[in-house]
């Protein structure tokens, strides 16, 4: 499952875009967006979002 990210806690700071090793997020207008097909799960970006807007379930 791909990482989920909520677009009204999404500050839009890029810390998670910096963070995923498959490059599976971009952010477009000031939101974070994952590549859904990109996504390997890996949590890495939840770990670096300091306003805990993602989730890997
Ligand atoms: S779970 Fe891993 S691969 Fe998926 S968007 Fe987050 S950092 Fe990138
Ligand atoms: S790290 Fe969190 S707040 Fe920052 S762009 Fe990514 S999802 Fe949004």
């Amino acid at each position: 499952m791909a990482a989920k990210i909520d677009k009204d806690t999404c500050a839009g700071c890029g810390a998670c875009v910096d963070a995923c090793p498959a490059e599976a997020i971009k952010i477009e207008g000031d939101k974070a967006v994952v590549v859904e097909d990109s996504c390997v799960s890996c949590g890495a970006c939840v770990d670096a979002c300091p306003c805990s807007a993602i989730t890997v379930e």
